[in-house]
């Protein structure tokens, strides 16, 4: 099979859909694999790294496109790449359709199967094409938090670890999945007295039976939640009810008990944040304050560590590209139900039932 990968264009990414190890396996399968000159360059791969894996440098997108059997991203594809894709074409890739009625007219217009990261499952119930993001933006977390709690970005003046003599900056972390667990973590490995709140009791036991040690876990009611935001110099929002909008759980009034400079990090800003007074922000211009506290409110924080990122993100779909390439989508998807819920377009039609709901469209 001929597998494509163009360099994403959508602004601020720098990741991309295949990195050169992964090219290398494709190659070592059988496949050709073609990359878009500079595809890499964002995530520090060059066009000679990609040669050296056995992948073919192709000059523009159109060329690549047109000649692929299966085109490989990072991000939906913009309306300039929804006009190259055709029939009998498969693409790989994130595509988050449900709030995207464009895109999801111009996917079943062009007839393309597309397959997309976020709903592809595993045996846990989990979404292994979306965890690595979120383990990448919890660990962020605590490190922007930081950043944000320095006195020239507007912070309080607190180290998360405080020094000897001094104790150290409290975070709390509200949402104890991948992301809440991930910056859990590492603010405690910073130093800081970190407590998560979850509301989900297996969760909670599970925080608690594995990371014990390192931080505590306390029941997300609202009283516990009001009390420890209060308390804290950084606070980490991380929750996700599947399928709708985060929860606010944190309203404008309570930012008047938080001590003044006090940091927020509203890694949930991509479900729409989980503060009232929230709104996404870029890496460009990545914080605001209201009422003194200062907010992080960045939407797609992995962009910023772009080759963690896309090393994380190729290693959990190489070895589902390597059975989409291997026996063709449609053999990968019966021999694999995981990888079938990844199926959201085929053929002018809708196969996703959750977007057909949003969108008002029959699956
Ligand atoms: P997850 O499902 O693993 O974890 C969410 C947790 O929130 C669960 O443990 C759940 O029990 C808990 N929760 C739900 N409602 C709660 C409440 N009212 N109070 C306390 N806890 C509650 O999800 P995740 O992968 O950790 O993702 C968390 C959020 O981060 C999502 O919105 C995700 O889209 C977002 N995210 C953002 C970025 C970014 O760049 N900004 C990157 C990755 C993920």
């Amino acid at each position: 099979m001929k597998i494509g990968c163009p360099k994403e264009i959508k602004p601020q990414e720098f990741r991309v859909g295949l990195t050169p190890h992964a090219a290398r396996e494709a190659v070592a399968h059988g496949h050709t694999v073609l990359v878009e000159t500079g595809a890499g360059t964002g995530s520090g791969f060059t066009d000679a790294d990609y040669i050296a894996a056995g992948a073919q440098i192709i000059g523009t997108a159109e060329e690549l496109f047109a000649s692929a059997d299966m085109i490989v991203k990072v991000k939906e594809p913009q309306a300039v790449e929804r006009a190259r894709l055709r029939e009998g074409q498969v693409l790989f890739t994130y595509l988050h359709l449900a709030p995207d009625p464009d895109q999801t007219r111009d996917l079943l217009a062009s007839g393309v199967t597309a397959i997309a990261y976020e709903t592809v499952t595993d045996d846990r119930g989990g979404l292994p094409l979306l965890a690595p993001m979120s383990e990448v933006a919890g660990r962020l977390a605590p490190q922007v938090g930081a950043w944000t709690l320095q006195k020239a970005n507007g912070g309080r003046g607190v180290l998360l670890g405080g020094v000897p003599g001094v104790g150290p900056a409290r975070v709390v972390v509200i949402g104890g999945g991948v992301v809440g667990t991930h910056a859990g973590k590492i603010a405690a490995g910073m130093g800081a007295d970190v407590t998560v709140l979850d509301r989900s009791l297996p969760r909670l036991r599970y925080l608690d039976d594995v990371f014990g040690r390192d931080f505590k876990s306390v029941y997300a009611s609202a009283g516990n939640t009001a009390e420890l935001v209060a308390e804290a110099d950084l606070v980490i929002g991380a929750v996700l009810i599947p399928g709708a909008a985060a929860p606010k759980l944190v309203s404008r009034a309570q930012l008047a008990t938080m001590k003044p400079g006090a940091a927020i990090v509203d890694v949930a800003i991509d479900q729409g944040g989980c503060f009232e007074t929230s709104r996404a922000t870029t890496h460009q211009d990545p914080i605001y304050a209201v009422d003194g506290i200062m907010h992080y409110c960045v939407a797609n924080m992995p962009g910023a560590v772009a080759r963690t990122s896309t090393l994380a993100l190729g290693n959990a779909t190489l070895p589902f590209l390597l059975a989409l390439a291997d026996k063709g989508w449609k053999q990968a998807c019966a021999d694999d139900p995981h990888l079938l819920a990844g199926l959201n377009t085929h053929a002018g039609h809708l196969t996703y039932d959750a977007v057909g709901k949003a969108l008002g469209i029959d699956v």
